[in-house]
């Protein structure tokens, strides 16, 4: 106020200083003044305002001053009262705490304890374990010690090496030389011992041989002595039977049963020789003359009665009924009948009566004939069978009987082979159904036996004169006192019967070396390459040959021409057939093993089938091989053979395999004609792969089951034949060939 009121006076003293100079000026000074004034009114005006606030706010300032002393007086309270609340319960927490603490290390404490006390438990271990390793280590010492001591040794015992080293050489030396005399003396002995070995072997060899030899020298002795028995007994009164059966061409023997009976006439006996059939066929003495010489021999031989066997038929009936004609016996068979007229082909039963005693006997054939034997050169006959075999056998016992016969005898081929059984066909079977039997001379199965498997009244002497049948008949009693065989061997012989089988196998053995053909072309009797890999030239004239010995022979109808087919085996062509003469002996080396020709009808599919099977492994060598005649075929080697089930042939397991698919073999053509899978087709193969040979199990079973027979012409005659027949015993050209191609 007092700077406002000062600066107000100054204006004033200015004012009045300066408005003495003009009025004017005064003037308007004095209005500046007043304006001056007035404005320093209202600015004490508002400072008087100013002041008034500020002692207002002085006074608020006071009052919130007040409060806030009494606000901090209740704050610091309310800070007591919360510290002594926070020290409370601090406390209580420690407590708290503390007992918390007690109880969770109570365990720990405890484990605590039990970790000490294990760790003493391994205090005290460990000073078990100090004091071992102590003593170890005491040991050790001792030890050390005995191992320098040892090494002391080690070293004066070297030092003593040493100086025996020179000594050592010396005796290394003289070892060594030991060593090798040694070796020597191995290798000496090791050689010493293979030649010990094979002297062992030999010895061996020659013990077995030396014992087969007393073996054989044993039953020899003993059948020496039953022949020396029989030869020298007395026949007064008695009658004897002798028998043979199944010769199977064995010309020779026939001198022996006709010497037993010279012997046994001059001991008294009246003698009947009979056979029991099967003396048409087995060598070629017989094969070539169809028989003939079989029926010539009995005559020569002076049989009595002789009954008929399969193989009689092999060359077809008419061929044996004019055999017949020739014989100087009786020729019996009472179940072989004649088709057009039911009657019996030969008489069935016969009495031979030497005034003493009548011996009746009747014949009797396999059934089975009808089977085996080429059903082109029987058609003529028929076989009695099953019950009425049976029946017609019974009515001969009864003829017989009715006729006056003290004794019936039996002469049948019928055997007793276990095939013959399922059909009642065996000897056995057809005795046990007949009444009044009282003996039987049997054939068919070349078993050798003096009686049935029980005990039945039967006799049989094997094959081809292995023994001959002696039944000795009391002409007293008029029974049968005793049956034997006697080995035939070393028996004395008839010796007209000897010229006469002599001098009919001479002519053929003559015949049989002799050059009968000629050829231009050398025929390839090679293995592999050859008759086992591929077509041979051989292969084919052999098959055209079968082929044309069973059309030629009449054995296949008009129609069936176009579907005959020939297959052989190329492990059957054993040899080559050179350019030049040719005897029967060297087809005979060719095809030595006297297989004969067989006929199987089977399927187009069964013949793919044989083919497959026996192709399985070429191009490598295969006995079965397939040389074939009639067919037009390929076979792709570059396809697998599908293996299939192990054939079985016979009840046996082959070796072979059935092929799964045809995958490679296709036929062309078969005699020119489309092949068909689903036809028909006839099979001219041999008698080995028809029963099963080798790859052929599919013939086997067509064989089996009733589709195929067994013509019984030999190979190497159907081949003598062909050549002769139909080539004019000159081969001027190879067969056709080009049948197989092998891609
Ligand atoms: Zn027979």
């Amino acid at each position: 106020m007092k700077k406002v009121c000062i600066v107000l006076a100054l204006l004033l003293v200015a004012a009045l200083v300066f408005g003495g100079v003009e009025w004017n000026q005064a003037k308007n000074l004095q209005n500046s003044l007043k304006t001056a004034q007035d404005e320093a009114k209202s600015i004490q005006g508002q400072l008087d305002a100013k002041v008034k606030e500020l002692e207002t706010a002085q006074a608020d300032l006071t009052t919130r001053t007040q409060e806030l002393t009494d606000n901090t007086t209740a704050l610091e309270t309310a800070k007591a009262e919360m510290e002594k609340q926070a020290a409370d319960l601090q406390a209580q927490l420690t407590a708290e705490l503390e007992e918390k603490t007690k109880q969770a290390l109570e365990p720990v404490a405890q484990e605590l304890e039990n970790a000490k006390a294990e760790l003493d438990q391994a205090k005290a271990d460990l000073e078990t374990v100090k004091n071992e390793l102590e003593q170890a280590k005491a040991e050790s010492e001792q030890l050390k010690a005995d191992l320098a001591t040892a090494q002391e040794e080690l070293a004066e015992k070297t030092r003593a090496l040493e100086e025996n080293t020179s000594v050592l050489d010396t005796v290394k030396a003289e070892l060594e030389q030991a060593k090798a005399d040694l070796e020597a003396k191995i290798q000496e002995f090791t050689e010493n011992s293979t030649a010990m070995d094979t002297v062992k072997a030999e010895l061996e060899n020659a013990k077995n041989e030396l014992e087969q030899n007393v073996s054989a020298l044993t039953s020899k002795a003993a059948a020496a002595a039953d022949q020396i028995k029989l030869l020298t007994a007395n026949y007064q009164g008695k009658t004897v039977i002798l028998h043979s059966n199944d010769v199977h061409g064995k010309l020779d023997g026939y001198a022996y049963i006709a010497g037993l009976r010279n012997v046994l006439e001059r001991a008294g006996a009246n003698v009947v020789l009979v056979d029991a059939g099967d003396f048409s066929q087995g060598t070629i003495y017989v094969s070539v003359n169809k028989g003939a010489a079989g029926v010539d021999m009995m005559n020569t031989a002076g049989y009595d009665i002789v009954t008929l066997g399969n193989h009689e038929f092999d060359y077809g009936y008419a061929q044996l009924m004019e055999n017949l004609q020739n014989a100087k016996f009786q020729a019996i068979c009472a179940n072989v009948l004649l088709r057009e007229n039911g009657e019996s082909i030969l008489p069935g039963h016969c009495i031979y009566d030497n005034g003493a005693v009548k011996i009746g006997f009747f014949g009797l054939e396999t059934p089975e004939t009808a089977t085996k034997v080429n059903p082109g050169l029987i058609q003529e006959i028929d076989f009695t069978t099953f019950d009425r075999l049976y029946e017609n056998a019974q009515a001969q016992v009864d003829a017989l009987k009715e006729e006056g016969a003290d004794l019936v005898v039996g002469l049948w081929h019928l055997g007793v082979d276990a095939e013959s059984a399922a059909n009642g066909y065996r000897s056995v079977d057809v005795l046990a159904k007949v009444n009044g039997v009282d003996f039987v001379i049997d054939g068919h199965s070349h078993t050798v036996m003096t009686q049935g498997e029980n005990g039945e009244p039967i006799q049989s002497t094997g094959t081809q004169f292995e023994y001959i049948g002696v039944v000795v008949i009391d002409n007293e009693t008029k029974t049968i006192e005793k049956n034997t065989l006697v080995k035939t061997e070393g028996l004395p012989k008839d010796s007209t019967t000897e010229e006469a089988a002599k001098s009919i196998m001479e002519a053929i053995d003559a015949e049989y070396s002799s050059p009968f053909a000629t050829s231009t072309v050398d025929f390839n009797g090679d293995r592999a390459p050859g008759n086992r890999t591929q077509e041979t030239n051989l292969g084919d004239l052999i098959t055209d040959a079968m082929v044309w010995c069973v059309v030629d022979g009449g054995s296949i109808e008009e129609a069936d021409l176009k579907k005959v087919v020939g297959i052989t085996n190329g492990g059957g062509i054993r040899a080559a057939l050179a350019a030049g003469n040719i005897s029967m002996k060297d087809i005979n080396t060719v095809l030595p093993f006297g297989n004969t020709v067989a006929m199987i009808r089977v399927t187009g599919n069964e013949l793919l089938e044989a083919l497959e099977a026996s192709t399985f492994c070429t191009p490598d060598a295969i006995g079965g091989f397939p040389q074939t005649s009639g067919i037009v075929w390929t076979l792709d080697t570059t396809k697998p053979y599908d293996k299939g089930d192990l054939y079985v042939v016979n009840g046996k397991e082959s070796t072979y395999y059935g092929p799964k698919s045809i995958q490679r073999v296709s036929i062309e053509s078969v005699n020119g004609e489309p092949f068909d899978p689903e036809a028909e087709y006839i099979v001219v193969t041999n008698n080995f792969c028809a029963a099963g040979g080798d790859t052929y199990a599919v013939f086997y079973r067509a064989y089996e089951a009733g589709n195929g027979f067994d013509t019984s012409i030999a190979m190497d005659v159907a081949l003598v034949d062909y050549i002769r027949a139909q080539l004019n015993s000159a081969i001027t050209a190879e067969p056709q060939g080009g049948r197989l191609t092998i891609k």
